[in-house]
Order: C-alpha cells, then structure tokens, then sequence
C-alpha cells in the first residue's frame, strides 16, 4: 500500500509558513504499514490543484490532501477534486443544518458562503470536524482511497484520529512496524554506504536509510511484519549483519546519542571525568550534563578560553603557548593531564581548536582541532579538520572528544 500527500495553501509555498500536516500524516500512515511515496504543495489554483489530484488518484493506492476546506473563494479543494475524479457535488442539507447549528451555537448567524462546506462528492462519506466547521471526506473503494482533510493542524488531527484512523485501520490489512537507529561517527556517508550496500540491498524488508549530518552518521531501519516478532526479528537479523560490516565506528544500536553512551561507559566503569575546554567554551560540559545522573562520573570542566587561564588554572607553561601556539598537540596533552590531575578525576579531556571564521593561518586553517584524553595509563591527542561554519565545528569538536572517550573506555574493557 502506497500513499501520497498533496498539501494545499498559497501560503505554504511562502518562507513565512511550512507544511507540517504532511510530517504528522506520514508518521501516522508509517505506523498503519503505508509507505507514503511522494509529497507534494499546490497554491489555491483550481487548476494545477486538479491536475496533482488526477494525476495522484491515477499513481498512488491512497491520496490524502490537508487544506483548501473553507468556506472562502481561495479554498479549491473540493472542485478540484470533483473535476479530477469526475465526481459531482452534492450540497447535502444535512450538513448545512449541522454548520449553521454550529453558528448558532456560538451566537452567530452562518453567513452563507459557509453552505459550500456541506458539498460533497459523490461516494464520499462525511468526516465530521469536531474542531471546526470544515468536514473531511473519505473515498473509500478497494485498492483506491482519497481522504480530503482540513488545513489547520488542530482541526486536521482530531479528525484523522477520530474518523480516519477507524476506516483506515478496517480497510488495510494489519500490519506491524518496528525501527531501529543505527549511530555511527568516524566514516563518510560513501565509507559506509560502501561496506554495507552489497547487505542491505538485498533486503526490501527492512528498508535501509542513510542519514549523515555533520559528526554523526545514522542508518534507519524500517520492518513491516503480520506479527510483531516477525517484523522484528527482520529488523534483529538485517543489523547483525550491518553492525560488523561497521565495525567501531558504530557507538549505539538502540538510537541513544553518543552524550548518553559515553554516560553509561563511565558509569559502569566507576570512572570519573574532567573536562578543559577552549573553542567548544563548554559545550561539550553541557552535553554531558544534559544526560540524566551525570553528577555520577561528571566531576566539572574548565572554559579555559584565553590563554592566560591556560596558564593560571591549568598550568599551561607561557613559553610553551608562546612556542606552539595555543592549538596545538603539546598544549592539547597538558590541559587535559592538568585537568585530570586537578580534578583528581580518572580521565581528562581537552578541546583548543580554532572554530573561525577568524584566527586561521596557513599552518592552521579553521576546523583544526585537538582533542587530548588523559587516562590512568597513558595521554594521547588526536588531531581532527572539522568543516562548516563556527557552529558545527564546536559540535563535531565535542562529538570527536566523546568518541575519543568511548574508544578508549572501549579498549581498556577488552584490554
Ligand atoms: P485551509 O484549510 O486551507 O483554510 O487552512 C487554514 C490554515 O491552516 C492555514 O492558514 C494554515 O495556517 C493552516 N495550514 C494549512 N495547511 C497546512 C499544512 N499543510 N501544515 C500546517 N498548517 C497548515
Ligand atoms: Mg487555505
């Protein structure tokens, strides 16, 4: 079963306002086992808005429109959708008696324009609106289904829950759905797409996903089954397949973000940790303390942003500074020994890095960032070229500091 929805308003095709009945029905559709295929926004054009109904009623098992309800000139919908099906309207009294009640009840007399609301295609049944005056309709016929639904949100949703939701559920068989998130960090969208298409290409069901946003890579998987054990046991096969194709770079399998993973790592571990941040300015302290019981393993951080506090909280020798620069390896390895021996915490970590857009040279262009970790055994600093502007540099900083902790908490489990 397929579906496609058409999002009706002028003014959704503006900057000022955004289509989001679509995100709500797809998330609903998804749940009844229905891929939704295509979307799409049309103006109040009667005629444009004809031909995207004709031409979705033509392709696709189930068309859902939001919008173009009203009782004014500009609201198409129901014209359009008679022209595209070649279904006359019917003013149906009924329903005229129902809105001018609705009128009266709130001391008002219906103005007449509003009748328009009460035609109705023929076959169609009545979607009444508990939210409004504008009623939904509903073409049912085996393997063919439009659904006209009102434009505002808390008109739309009521009614689909309501009168959509049970007519949807009887006509579609039942069908169970279970995802799963994959989270990687450490390899490109192609790196990944490489080691794990030849797997998931030969699987319809689940169907694979990749998402990449900057620092971070996720895979979605999607199952479908006529039992839920079915579908996720699709879902349990397809990743035992994928997370070793993956290796390490995958830091979670129930989609929990890294913050909460290295959260967990410590805890179990009965480790402790301290922080000193330059260019990240504390940033990655609030990602860590945004994880619930993080006053457990999180001992505090040090915003050390100019180089005098590098020296004065953190030891960090002037000449030092004044030898390497401020980001650099050597002053990456003494914040975070510092830090750690400071705090009298088991770890310490480091970011100086320059986030731009100024302060780049030749020898150190904007992104360069190190990360230093200082643990019981031994320090280390990795050296990372982040790329975006100010803001994603500091998040992908902090997202590689944190892969730089789990790798290790990683490694001294197995070691
Ligand atoms: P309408 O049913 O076309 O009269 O829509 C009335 C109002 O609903 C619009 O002015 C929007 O504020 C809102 N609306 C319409 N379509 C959408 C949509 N796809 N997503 C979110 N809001 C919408
Ligand atoms: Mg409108």
């Amino acid at each position: 079963m397929n579906a496609e929805i058409i999002a009706i308003g002028s003014e959704l095709l503006t900057p000022h306002r955004t289509d989001t009945n679509s995100l709500y029905l797809t998330e609903q559709l998804n749940n009844l086992g229905v891929d939704v295929v295509l979307k799409s926004v049309v103006g109040d054009d009667p005629a444009r808005l004809t031909e995207a109904i004709r031409d979705g009623w033509k392709r696709s098992d189930l068309v859902m429109t939001s919008g173009g309800l009203g009782p004014t000139e500009d609201d198409v919908t129901r014209d359009a959708a008679s022209e595209a099906l070649g279904r006359p309207l019917h003013l149906q009294q009924d329903l005229v008696s129902q809105i001018r009640a609705r009128f009266r009840s709130r001391g008002m007399e219906m103005p007449e324009i509003n009748a328009r609301q009460a035609k109705v295609l023929q076959g169609a049944e009545i979607l009444p609106n508990p939210t409004g005056t504008a009623p939904g309709q509903f073409i049912g016929e085996p393997g063919k289904m439009l659904i006209l639904l009102p434009g505002p949100p808390r008109e739309l949703r009521p009614m689909f829950e309501q009168s959509c939701l049970p007519r949807l559920r009887k006509l579609l068989p039942a069908v169970f759905l279970r995802r799963k998130v994959l989270r990687l960090t450490g390899i490109t969208e192609s790196a990944a797409e490489e080691r794990i298409a030849p797997i998931f290409t030969s699987y319809t069901n689940p169907a694979t996903t990749i998402l990449a946003t900057l620092g971070e890579l996720q895979i979605h998987l999607m199952s479908h089954g006529r039992e839920e054990a079915d579908a996720q046991a699709r879902l349990e096969e397809l990743s035992s397949r994928l997370v070793p194709a993956l290796g390490d770079h995958v830091f979670s399998t129930n989609g929990d973000p890294m913050e909460s993973v290295v959260a967990r790592m410590l805890t179990d571990r009965n480790a402790t940790l301290a922080v000193a941040e330059s260019c990240t300015g504390g940033l990655l302290a609030e990602r860590l303390t945004s994880v619930p019981g993080s006053s457990v393993f999180f001992l505090g951080g040090v915003v050390c942003y100019s180089n005098e506090w590098k020296q004065r909280w953190l030891d960090v020798p002037a000449d030092t500074i004044e030898r390497h620069g401020a980001v650099s390896e050597l002053v990456a390895r003494l914040l975070a020994e510092a830090v750690r021996s400071r705090a009298g915490s088991t770890y310490g970590v480091s970011i100086t890095g320059i986030a731009g857009p100024g302060g780049a040279t030749t020898a150190k262009p904007v992104g360069l960032v190190f990360i230093g970790l200082a643990g019981p055994k031994a320090s280390r600093v990795i050296e990372r070229r982040c790329i975006g502007e100010r803001g994603t540099i500091r998040w992908q900083a902090t997202q590689a500091a944190l892969d730089l902790l789990r790798r290790s908490l990683e490694a001294s489990r197995s070691g």
